[in-house]
């Protein structure tokens, strides 16, 4: 059908085909918001030819809309990847790589300091479609090689790992599972494409090694607002997206529009947000190395945080624009010493006045959370100290006052 070119008899009717179209072309910096589950086709034989999946065509909001195809290609361009595909949330995006590689009887292998409910996923969810799961020691490239299995279909990587902030050796564990013909993933949501580039390890433009996957939580340094949840799936290999484009589609994961402009609106700012929360966490960072209440700070681009060679293999060498060495994203942890109690460590966590209490991390409002690390590992944790883990999330406010709020909280809670 058609549109109407004239008025339709009745009011009512014309609101719902009222034939006035604005004059193309409009040109202005936000691509448009374009909403749809339905879509359009000009007659019958373009709605049996028309194909969604090479995005040469629309068919059904599920399977895009120009303004997700939009953020799907910003997102691929800026991971290194050429194939990019949106869902609900990072957790989702976790969750479709799994469901998209893995059948009954593969078994997958996860760093154990991996995000937390990623190994909700694989433990819950994976296991009950009979996929088995197994961890490894994410610092030991030995111990990943001895725990791969002749079923081991998928290889995950988290680079820092969460909470506890291990930096692999990403080249070793990648190379491991290629020369075993093993797919990896990563959840790149720490790196989100800035610190180091996932499908170009040796980051010279070769390509030559590289995983195969990467999980994003847009949620985190896209959004930039601590308000949208969403997640990404990038990838290179043509076969690849064409197994996670069938499972996105069957799972029927499709994002909200007002949500991806959302995105695209934060996203330009995205680089420049990254490096200040990189240059204020690195300084309060150090700080808190400096404190006596703290035996440990778990901060990559820190000397003698577990795994820093390795950052610095990966994301160091030269200086970013921010004028620090590499780049790292704006999180750290601290280990408290063991002779506080609890309590004392709640009290400090309570006293912030800037940092809130809130998972979650890439806005622009500093966030706290003390952590219970040993019940969220399954192997022995080796590359911590003894005690307690908090875990910090450095917004965008003036890294003076998030220092004196520290040291007042710190005053406070230990003396
Ligand atoms: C937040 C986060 C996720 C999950 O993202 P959601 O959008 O909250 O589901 C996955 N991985 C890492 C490392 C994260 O920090």
């Amino acid at each position: 059908m058609t549109e109407p070119r004239t008025p339709a008899p009745s009011a009512l009717t014309d609101l719902i085909h009222h034939p006035y179209a604005p004059t193309a072309p409009f040109s202005a910096p936000q691509p448009g918001v374009f909403k749809a589950s339905s879509i359009f086709f000009p007659n019958v034989q373009a709605m049996r030819s028309w194909d969604w999946k090479d995005k040469s065509a629309f068919t059904y909001g599920l399977h895009g809309t120009p303004t997700a195809y939009i953020l799907e290609e910003r997102i691929a361009a800026l991971e290194g990847g050429k194939h990019c595909l949106l869902v609900t949330s990072g957790l989702a995006a976790i969750s479709v790589v799994g469901l998209a590689m893995l059948r009954a009887g593969d078994h997958v292998l996860l760093p154990d300091n991996v995000y937390g409910p990623s190994k909700g996923f694989a433990e819950s969810e994976l296991a009950r479609y009979g996929v088995s799961v197994g961890y490894y020691q994410p610092l030991n490239v030995e111990h990943c090689a001895s725990q791969i299995q002749p079923n081991t279909r998928l290889v995950w990587l988290e680079a820092a790992g969460s909470v506890s902030m291990e930096f692999p050796d990403l080249r070793a564990l990648v190379q491991l599972c290629r020369d075993k013909g093993i797919p990896t993933a990563i959840d790149n949501t720490w790196g989100a494409g800035l610190a180091f580039n996932v499908f170009d390890l040796d980051g010279d433009g070769s390509h030559r090694l590289g995983v195969d996957i990467s999980a994003h939580a847009l949620t985190k340094y896209p959004s930039g607002g601590g308000d949208v949840l969403m997640g990404s799936i990038t990838s290179r290999d043509p076969a690849i997206h064409r197994r996670l484009q069938a499972t996105h589609m069957h799972m029927g994961f499709g994002v909200g529009v007002n949500d991806v402009e959302t995105i695209l609106r934060s996203l330009p700012s995205m680089s420049l947000r990254y490096y200040a929360h990189d240059t204020a966490a690195r300084q309060l960072a150090s700080f808190m190395a400096q404190q006596t209440a703290v035996v440990q700070v778990l901060h990559p681009a820190l000397e003698g945080s577990p795994g820093h060679a390795y950052w610095k293999a990966q994301c160091g060498g030269k200086n970013g624009p921010h004028g620090l060495e590499g780049a790292a994203a704006g999180l750290f942890s601290v280990v408290i010493d063991p002779r506080y109690t609890q309590q004392q460590i709640d009290l400090f966590c309570e006293s912030l006045r800037w940092f809130k209490l809130a998972y979650s991390w890439g806005g622009p409002i500093s966030l706290v959370v003390p952590y219970k690390i040993g019940s969220m590992r399954s192997l022995p944790e080796e590359s911590l100290k003894p005690g307690t883990v908090v875990r910090f999330s450095i917004g965008l406010e003036d890294a003076a006052d998030l220092q004196a709020d520290l040291a007042q909280a710190l005053q406070k809670a230990f003396g």
